[in-house]
């Protein structure tokens, strides 16, 4: 099926109109999108967006790419689902070539962020029972995001969450970002590990630094805990690197990955050192988990990905878009650039509008994402063009002004 950019596809439908069948867990614009395609969305009444939110970090090759329908429609045919309880083809294949690629040993496949990561704490807590003397406790950071699960709720940091879906999971203690000492001093005999997210993704785009990711590394080693990354944002070429733990040099015992491992499909991970796989059987598993449809995409996801030129391309569309929003930031009196890789945000210095921004521009068929009040988050596709760029940027500067 081939679709010029100009025109809606015959089958885009009007307007739904009336949505309240739908639970309300958010405010949603009237907008109805029939159709995507790259850094492009349609909604029903044939307008054009260019998207850089992409579904949140996920659509890391755009919309709809033709790499991964066609992997859906051929694995589809053959095979979709044989239960967790038996291999695959592409499962097999999938968890050699991510394992090797992360230079992880194992991996056990999940269909969501936040269920990737809560294997990651059932796994640290049942290391912890096996090697710690029953420790179970996870040192986490304020503003950190791990997913909605009640376990991942209780793991993130989230302002606003404190008071939500009492009690909580209990075991995770919270430090500062970037604060060694904050985290020394939270280490006890019930600390099993320290989880954090190398990039802070739904808090605004706030890099943990190089320095301390290592001493993150080197505390671990010190006090025999396990070091967990959650590169469910940052993994798969967002930051410039195949992960983002790669810009350091250090190399966490657990990592999970999600977002855009299945770019767009429902596809996560969890992936652990050879020492620290202590499930046996029973102890995890999932009706959906590391099907052969989602391996079969998975596969052709991270062959694209870890290609040099794509990666080189992003790095290269990184500094066009850093550049380009410098330029705007002086221009409109706005504060930093922050970030890695096709993860950045902007801040707007004085400002507190970013919603305002983010809905102006909406109306300007931009998508951009306000994480905070005076910060805009800019995720677009990992293969977005330079003229793309170019235009995200002159449609910007129309809604600063
Ligand atoms: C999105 C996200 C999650 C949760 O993933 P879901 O697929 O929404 O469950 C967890 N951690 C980080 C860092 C994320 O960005």
């Amino acid at each position: 099926m081939t679709m010029t950019s100009e025109h809606p596809h015959p089958s885009d439908s009007p307007a739904s109109g009336d949505a309240d069948a739908l639970m309300s867990i958010t405010t949603r614009p009237e907008v109805v999108f029939t159709r995507g395609e790259g850094s492009w969305l349609w909604d029903s009444d044939g307008k054009r967006y260019l998207d850089f939110i992409q579904g949140w970090a996920v659509n890391c090759l755009g919309h709809c790419p033709a790499v991964v329908t066609r992997a859906l429609a051929e694995q589809s045919t053959r095979l979709v689902n044989c239960s967790p309880a038996f291999y695959s083809d592409p499962l097999i294949r999938y968890a050699q070539a991510i394992t090797s690629a992360s230079g992880m040993d194992r991996v056990f496949l999940a269909n969501s962020g936040g269920e990737a990561n809560e294997g990651a704490i059932k796994l640290a807590r049942k290391w912890g029972a096996a090697h710690r003397n029953g420790a179970y406790e996870i040192i986490t950071t304020e503003h950190g995001f791990h997913g909605r699960t009640l376990a991942t709720m209780s793991a993130s940091g989230k302002p606003g969450w404190e008071a939500l879906f009492e009690p909580k999971v209990p075991g995770f203690p919270k430090v500062p970002l970037n604060d060694l000492a904050a985290v020394e001093a939270a280490i006890n005999e019930r600390t099993v590990a320290i989880m954090l997210e190398p990039i802070q993704g739904e808090s605004g785009v706030w890099p943990a630094s190089d320095d301390y990711l290592a001493g993150l590394r080197a505390l671990a080693d010190a006090h025999g805990l396990l070091l967990i990354l959650d590169e469910i944002q940052t993994g798969i070429g967002r930051t410039g690197k195949l992960f983002c733990f790669e810009h350091t040099g250090i190399q966490p015992d657990i990592m999970t990955l999600g977002k855009g491992l299945g770019a767009g499909t429902p596809l996560a991970a969890l992936l652990a050192r050879e020492a620290v796989c202590c499930f046996e059987p029973g102890d995890q598993g999932g009706t959906f988990n590391g099907s052969a449809l989602m391996a079969a995409v998975g596969l052709v996801v991270l062959q694209e990905v870890s290609a040099p030129a794509f990666l080189a391309r992003v790095n290269q569309a990184s500094g066009e878009l850093w550049q380009g929003l410098e330029v705007l930031s002086e221009r409109h009196q706005l504060g930093a650039v922050r970030g890695k890789g096709l993860l950045l945000a902007l801040d707007l210095g004085e400002r507190d509008d970013a919603g305002a921004v983010a809905a102006s521009a909406l109306e300007q068929g931009l998508l951009l994402n306000a994480p905070r009040p005076d910060s805009l988050r800019l995720m677009p596709a990992l293969n977005v063009s330079s003229a793309e760029i170019e235009q995200m940027l002159a449609i910007l500067d129309r809604v600063l002004a």
